[in-house]
């Protein structure tokens, strides 16, 4: 089937009328298409791996709501719970069955002895860095380049330009008394996280990280990275926190836990636990858990936090979500990334397909004896962009809806079968040709 480009009249006109109400015209920067240009779709409905705009164009999804939709779009199950849980009222600011019940499946899924309830994953982890903090008694915490863990004013920091400089703002409104106690790393580097704790050991309340990196692009842990972190800090009294909130109860039943067991002081949760819905987590070792309020003094606390109908939907995803399905994930996941290669190698277009289970992105580099891998962010930027952009259009003209970023993950859902496959495959020939004239 031939690629007709999209009618997008629909999408303009709300795009043009959400810009008079709200800035860019989106409530989440990289909705607006920033990065590679063009209309961004204004979606009106999703089932299984497709989403529809409100101009009627169909898409195969791989963006998967940034995460969440493990099982895909409206799986018939979860919305039965979440009906009937409607039906029952939409909050009571109390607590509930359903908040105990999937704190439950978090505790058994993962090695955290408790866990918290939130309502996004920046909550989440601006909620663990407060704790490590309020546990230690230490001020100062390490980042890597490249992690994103929402936008907690602490962690918009950006490096500084000597290795062992303490962070600086990465946005107007981040005032330097904020970042001037996070320190920032480049991601994998043993030496530079071991040249900081020389430095500042005693005052390091905290390492946070990704536990495989998504956000600058897939770049996975090298050399036990995870493992050399959770022992500097155990050495140095400092807390290790895990940031699973794009990783979690989606590469593994028990995130990238289930791939490295590597055990972290913290945790944060969020996207697939929410089941499309808001919800997210931090959770813990149990001595550092009983540190918040009320049991401790760390304070923290949430409206709707452990909302029922966000609970519902997380706890019925996850109950969905077995090993089959994740054997499943790891299955598509791997099929895409070899026709994208297979279309890419056609076209001689230079590219690194970076995985971590079943995440991956798709880096256009410079040339086919460049990197094999991507080990930071530096790597990651050395992308060429006007490639991606190319190939992305093509893509989204053929029905094919990726993140509009070179810098994001490609997310797979369960509901990707082989006809979906057989659509990607056409899709990518006119693709890969895009990228190749640019
Ligand atoms: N941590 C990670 C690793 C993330 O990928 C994200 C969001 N993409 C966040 C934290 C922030 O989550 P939220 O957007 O729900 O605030």
């Amino acid at each position: 089937m031939a690629a007709v480009p999209a009618h997008t009249e629909h999408s303009a006109e709300l795009f043009a009328r959400a810009s008079t109400v709200t800035p860019g015209g989106v409530n989440s920067p990289v909705r607006a298409f920033r990065a590679v240009g063009g209309v961004p779709r204004f979606m009106a409905s999703g089932d299984g791996c497709h989403m529809t705009d409100v101009d009627g164009n169909r898409y195969l999804d791989l963006v998967s709501s940034w995460g969440p939709l493990l099982l895909g779009h409206a799986h018939p199950e979860v919305i039965a719970a979440v009906q009937a849980a409607v039906g029952r009222g939409t909050s009571y600011g109390t607590p509930t069955e359903t908040e105990v019940l999937l704190g439950e499946e978090i505790v058994a899924r993962t090695p955290v002895d408790k866990v918290r309830l939130v309502s996004s994953g920046t909550e989440a982890t601006m909620s663990a860095l407060r704790l490590a903090r309020g546990f230690t008694g230490r001020a100062k915490i390490i980042k890597f380049a490249g992690c994103y863990h929402g936008h907690v004013d602490a962690l918009l920091a950006q490096a500084g330009s000597g290795v062992l400089t303490l962070g600086i703002p990465g946005t107007p409104g981040v005032t330097e008394a904020t970042t001037a106690d996070t320190i920032v790393l480049p991601y994998n580097d043993q030496a530079a996280v071991t040249a900081a704790f020389s430095e500042y050991g005693d005052q390091i309340a905290a390492v946070i990280t990704e536990a495989s990196p998504g956000n600058m692009g897939v770049v996975p842990p090298r050399d036990n990275f995870n493992a050399f972190l959770a022992r500097i800090c155990t050495e140095n009294g400092a807390l290790f926190i895990s940031d699973e909130v794009m990783t979690g109860f989606r590469i593994t039943r028990s995130g990238w836990y289930g791939v490295d067991g590597v055990r972290p002081d913290l945790m944060t949760f969020g996207k697939v636990m929410g089941g499309g819905f808001p919800a997210a987590a931090f959770g813990g070792r149990a001595d550092v858990m009983s540190h918040l309020a009320p049991e401790g003094s760390v304070y923290q606390a949430g409206t709707l936090s452990g909302n029922p109908i966000a609970t519902t939907a997380g706890l019925t995803t996850l109950r969905l979500a077995t090993d089959e399905v994740y054997a499943k994930l790891d299955e598509t996941s791997l099929t895409i990334q070899r026709l994208v290669s297979t279309a890419l190698d056609k076209e001689g277009v230079p590219h690194v397909i970076s995985a971590a289970g079943n995440l991956f992105s798709v880096f256009f580099v410079e040339s086919s004896e460049g990197p094999a891998e991507i080990r930071d962010f530096a790597g990651a930027n050395a992308q060429v962009l006007p490639r991606f952009t190319a190939f992305f259009h093509a893509m989204l003209d053929a029905g094919v809806y990726l993140p509009p970023s070179a810098f994001e993950a490609w997310f797979v859902s369960a509901a990707i079968d082989d006809d979906a496959l057989a659509e990607l495959e056409s899709a990518l020939a006119p693709a890969a040709a895009a990228a190749a004239a640019v």
